[in-house]
């Protein structure tokens, strides 16, 4: 299998200036995250704090950040990064579609909004998943629960409804779901906790309904760095660094919003500039 240099995961500011500098760095870099960068930077209406870009709208900046990208010739890998494990002298990328390996990683998956349902962070890969394209094959023919955190997730809400028996799409967002398959039936009550009771698992909402199904899907723009990363040092919801964004994981870098407060645009860039020139000084 091809083993990148540097695989950065996250397209936002933190990540795209991270891949930038590895590549300058003459490292083999491989770039995994939307291809569109970030909604974060593409729905801001206007920016005043990026020097250089005085009033500029998220759209033209993130038009700006794409356009350098190929002007260096780093593609943007589009795809979920599910789990990524330490396996000694490398790093094992798990996604949506195929695995990757790398010498080391920068993880720039930015922060994760709101916070996990009670009892879903155990239950991960053991009745809870994060990825349809992965585990769908799991409830051929089963019973499972969606939880959507943005629009585009109704996508994968529609490929489960094609494998399972039965869809329970709870949508975590504004607005009415888009034509949902016969099978799928939309309940807009708030998710509160997860539990696995016996081969079942138990869904609870804020309004008290229960709900029994095989298996849920918690479908997410980024997902808690303590799930996707066994063994990782957190703290809360940041993954805890040092000031050259190293974390607890030898060869594992992180940068954003995902290593805290403030969470802003020119922080991410800055520190993806660190923890890649880190990821350079650790392969030398
Ligand atoms: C509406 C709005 C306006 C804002 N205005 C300003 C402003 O004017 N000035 C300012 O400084 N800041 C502003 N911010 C804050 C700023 O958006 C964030 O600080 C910045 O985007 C963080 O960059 P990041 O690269 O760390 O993470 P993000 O921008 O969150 O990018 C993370 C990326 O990683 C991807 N990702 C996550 N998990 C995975 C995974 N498992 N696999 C693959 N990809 C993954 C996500 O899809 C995303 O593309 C604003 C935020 C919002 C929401």
């Amino acid at each position: 299998m091809e083993r990148y240099d540097v695989a950065v995961v996250g397209t936002g500011p933190a990540g795209v200036s991270a891949a930038i500098t590895a590549k300058i760095r003459n490292k083999k870099v491989l770039l995994i995250g939307d291809r569109d960068l970030t909604k974060k930077m593409r729905q801001a209406h206007e920016i005043n704090n990026y020097p250089g870009f005085p009033k500029v709208k998220g759209e033209d900046l993130a038009k700006a950040l794409s356009g350098h990208l190929k002007q260096m010739e780093i593609e943007i890998t589009d795809v979920k990064v599910v789990n990524i494990y330490a396996m000694g002298k490398y790093f094992s990328l798990q996604t949506s579609g195929e695995t990757y390996e790398a010498l080391s990683v920068i993880a720039a998956t930015g922060v994760m909004p709101g916070k996990m349902l009670d009892g879903e962070e155990p239950l991960v890969g053991s009745g809870v998943s994060y990825c349809a394209t992965c585990d769908a094959p799991l409830y051929r023919g089963k019973d499972v629960i969606v939880l959507g955190y943005g629009k585009e997730e109704e996508k994968e809400a529609a490929f489960l409804s094609e494998v399972a028996r039965k869809v329970i799409y709870f949508p975590v967002y504004n607005g009415e779901p888009s034509d949902p398959a016969d099978n799928v039936k939309v309940i807009k009550e708030v998710p509160a906790s997860v539990k696995r009771e016996g081969p079942k698992m138990v869904l609870t909402t804020a309004q008290g309904t229960v709900f029994e199904t095989d298996g849920i899907f918690v479908l997410r723009e980024s997902v808690s760095p303590g799930a996707l990363i066994p063994g990782l040092a957190t703290d809360g919801p940041h993954i805890v660094v040092d000031r050259q964004m190293r974390t607890n994981i030898k060869g594992l870098f992180a940068c954003g919003d995902i290593t805290g407060k403030p969470y802003q645009y020119i922080k991410s860039a800055g520190e993806g500039n660190v923890a890649a020139l880190s990821a350079v000084e650790y392969l030398g």
